[in-house]
């Protein structure tokens, strides 16, 4: 539509968010669709978070709230840095937002000049190249396989630098390929990174506790990248609280002060009865949610067990985060059905059309080979999901 912006018709629509929209279109139309498309878990908020929420709305929190986030809400993101990543974030370094997903916008709004390079390790999270592209940002995407874990090697850091670089944007937890970073990987890029002062990272780490390793490591925490790095996270993940939408960054004093400035000319403060509720989410013990963590970790080794009996599917072993990412570009050339497999796009919409399975393409995460399988849903869901895609292929 050429009465449109160049920006939002330059934009891609987020996959996942379309693949969730058909597998409800389909629904409509009567048919039975597992849907493991959404980046959701199927839990609901615990009950002591919800409280807090009633509570908040009784205490009349309904003013507009402080842009970069309620003060109290800061102090017990701050108290969690501490707590869980050894991080010390004052509260001028903080910024609470309407989801992780504005805390990165914001971040790429502020930081990236037209042209600016922002390295990508993919698979990345769906909305990293749009958000750094909205920004006049150019993504510069680092592409891994199964044979490194998906993981980024210092070799491939290197490689991809140039003197445009300005930053580079991971999770670990990673969504989609659910590879966790080690220590001593981390360190093999910061040794690239000591090369190049001049590149910031955003760490986002809104899978940090869903992670069946343990020792989640900041890259913030490792000699040197303190003052070079923006660590990204929120409560969708780990409190299911998807759709209360609070995330938050810390960082340099002056990248947050830059983030409120850009937010309060943007969307203002972030909901106040969702902050309120964050602050109890935070400051509970993460034994919690354990519950979760622990159902996740089942759930993952149940669907690498079924995925495991199917041909053609080539997986990792993902410590973290609640997906899998098969690699299934043996199918690529086959005909089956009468339809024409020719990359991952086309193996996505034949598992909905001929298994009713949502899921999502690779492609939208930089990695053609694979489909993003997501199993945040019950067993018994996953289990007639992996063996309806077993008989369609
Ligand atoms: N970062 C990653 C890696 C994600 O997977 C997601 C959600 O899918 C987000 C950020 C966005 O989270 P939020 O709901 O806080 O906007």
């Amino acid at each position: 539509n050429n009465h449109l912006s160049e920006r939002i018709n330059n934009m891609a629509t987020s996959a996942t968010l379309a693949m969730a929209a058909k597998a409800r279109e389909l629904r409509g139309q009567g048919k039975d669709i597992i849907g493991l498309s959404l980046g959701e878990p199927d839990f609901n908020i615990p009950d002591f978070i919800k409280e807090a929420a009633k509570k908040a709305i009784d205490e009349n929190y309904s003013s507009y709230s402080p842009v970069d986030g309620y003060v109290d809400l800061k102090q017990a993101i701050s108290n969690k840095f501490k707590r869980d990543n050894n991080l010390e974030y004052g509260l001028n370094q903080i910024v609470v937002s309407t989801g992780a997903k504005q805390s990165l916008a914001n971040i790429a709004m502020v930081m990236l000049n037209k042209g600016d390079e922002v390295i990508l390790p993919a698979p990345y999270w769906v909305s990293y190249s749009d958000i750094v592209k909205l920004a006049e940002g150019v993504p510069v995407e680092v592409p891994t396989s199964i044979a490194s874990d998906f993981k980024m090697t210092p070799e491939q850091l290197e490689a991809a630098i140039t003197p445009k670089t300005k930053m580079m944007w991971f999770s670990s937890p990673c969504n989609p390929s659910g590879s966790v970073y080690n220590e001593k990987e981390l360190k093999g890029l910061v040794e690239v990174l000591k090369k190049h002062p001049g590149i910031f990272v955003v760490s986002d780490e809104i899978y940090e506790h869903i992670n069946f390793r343990g020792g989640h490591v900041s890259i913030a925490g490792i000699d040197g990248m303190y003052d070079r790095t923006i660590t990204v996270n929120g409560v969708s993940k780990a409190f299911a609280m998807t759709g209360w939408r609070i995330g938050y960054l810390g960082g340099p004093d002056w990248v947050a002060k830059a983030c409120t400035k850009f937010q309060g000319q943007n969307t203002s403060g972030a909901n106040a009865i969702a902050q309120r509720a964050t602050i109890t989410a935070l400051e509970a013990p993460i034994s919690k949610i354990q519950f979760m963590i622990d159902e996740f970790h089942k759930r993952r080794d149940l669907i690498l067990d079924l995925l495991g009996e199917i041909k053609g599917f080539n997986l990792n072993v993902p410590e973290g985060a609640f997906y899998v990412f098969p690699d299934i570009s043996s199918f690529f050339g086959k005909t089956m059905k009468g339809k024409k497999i020719n990359n991952a796009s086309d193996f996505a919409l034949y598992l909905l059309e001929f298994a009713n399975v949502a899921t999502v393409t690779g492609e939208a995460f930089g990695n053609p080979n694979c489909i993003r399988i997501s199993y945040a849903a019950s067993e018994a869901e996953l289990r007639e999901a992996i063996s309806r895609i077993k008989a369609a292929l």
